[in-house]
């Protein structure tokens, strides 16, 4: 094993600069979900470079890409998915600049291994993990009909590698109030009052937090509430994002929170809609024998800094990979000192020599596991049988 590591070492360092590169252009290009032009085409140029065949773009979506490195052995099809969209104002604050270039470099490394030892390497390129998440989108195309295992790794602050965990399914709920106008103090009898419906569903939503679980999640907005205070608001709207630990949950909890508009709507008198306003997400399942190779590998590459998963209450669209295909998400470090994500200061770290060292790291870590899982027939079957079990 210790020939790989060092080969894979060697290879990281020939590829260093290039990926570096990368990965500090799209911070100094931020581009929103969908609109990743300039990122996608340069994964896409260093992928081709590499002898990567590509498809692009991919399942309509024009910054989504697969590339694919094939050899004539047959053997497990592994996919490190890669993200590469910004957010608006703070451009890289959540690191998919680093955490797309750990990706193409990861699948470039292991590239190098698939002629002698087998197998396939698929980089996906996966759009506005933020806003619409095209991992959704690819799910329900298929895209990973024929893949075999999905990694990928996301960057966090703090210098402490954290173990894949799991994160919260979510759904979207928007409520439409329509009620009547009229005059708040001539006529106020005359009307039927729409705001009062959302405050209600509001407080009705509080009174149920009292028996929800502790990894239920509901927190909404009021997106419409009225034109004038001499009007009783005739059309209101607020939105909730529903969030759960898992499928069956989510399910029972959409239902109450619809029950609370219900109810607010017949208290009221006013006309309800009931809608999604985004899509939603499931929950992320961490397949634990990937894991174990992941770790396996940093441990290898002399890694020790590595921690249990941390609570975590977010949703990510790798969640709905991890119900179609053994995946993991686990986190990398980024700065020496814990610095929360979705922040300017986030984004800086993004170009430190420490963050570009964690990256070639993780890629070398991702590499290993896949010439790791291609060389051990009993760590690919682990891997499937668990995935298997769970579907059941
Ligand atoms: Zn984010
Ligand atoms: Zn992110």
């Amino acid at each position: 094993m210790q020939e790989y590591k060092d080969r894979i070492l060697e290879i990281s360092k020939e590829i260093e600069n290039e990926i570096i590169e990368l990965s500090d252009s799209i911070y100094a290009n931020p581009e929103s979900g969908n609109q990743e032009f300039i990122a996608s085409n340069l994964h896409v140029a260093i992928l081709e470079k590499h002898g990567f065949e590509v498809e692009k773009p991919y399942l309509g979506l024009n910054t989504g890409f697969r590339a694919e490195y094939r050899s004539k052995k047959p053997g497990p099809r592994i996919c490190y998915m890669a993200e590469y969209d910004a957010l608006p104002e703070i451009g890289h604050g959540c690191g998919h600049n680093l955490l797309g270039a750990t990706s193409t470099a990861a699948g470039i490394i292991l590239s190098k291994f698939i002629g002698e030892l087998g197998g396939r390497v698929i980089v996906l390129g996966t759009p506005a993990e933020e806003t619409d998440g095209a991992k959704v989108h690819y799910v329900k195309k298929g895209a990973f009909d024929d893949i075999d295992l999905a990694m990928i790794s996301h960057p966090t602050g703090g210098s402490y590698y954290y173990k894949s965990g799991s994160a919260l399914a979510i759904d979207t709920l928007m409520f439409e109030f329509k009620g009547r106008a009229a005059h708040a103090a001539a006529e106020a009898e005359k009307g039927v009052n729409a705001l009062d419906a959302v405050i209600l569903t509001f407080n009705n939503i509080n009174a149920l937090r009292q028996q929800t679980r502790p990894d239920a999640r509901i927190h909404g907005i009021i997106s419409e509430g009225g034109v004038a205070p001499n009007i009783i608001p005739d059309h209101c709207v607020c939105k909730f994002y529903v969030r759960a630990g898992t499928k069956a949950y989510l399910h029972r909890l959409m239902k109450q929170v619809e029950n609370c508009a219900k109810g607010a709507a017949l208290a009221t008198g006013c006309e309800l809609k009931i809608g999604p306003f985004e899509i939603a997400y499931e929950n992320l399942v961490t397949n634990e024998a990937l894991s174990d190779v992941f770790e396996r590998s940093l441990r290898e590459l002399g890694e020790t800094k590595i921690k249990e998963p941390g609570e975590d209450y977010g949703s990510l669209d790798s969640g709905n990979v991890s119900q179609v295909c053994p995946t993991i998400h686990p986190y990398f470090p980024v700065s020496t000192v814990n610095i929360p994500s979705h922040t300017a200061e986030f984004a800086e770290c993004t170009r430190t020599p420490y963050a570009h060292e964690k990256m070639m790291q993780t890629a070398c870590a991702m590499a290993l596991s896949g010439v790791h899982i291609i060389r051990e027939p009993g760590t690919f079957a682990a891997i499937r049988n668990e995935f298997n079990r769970s579907r059941k």
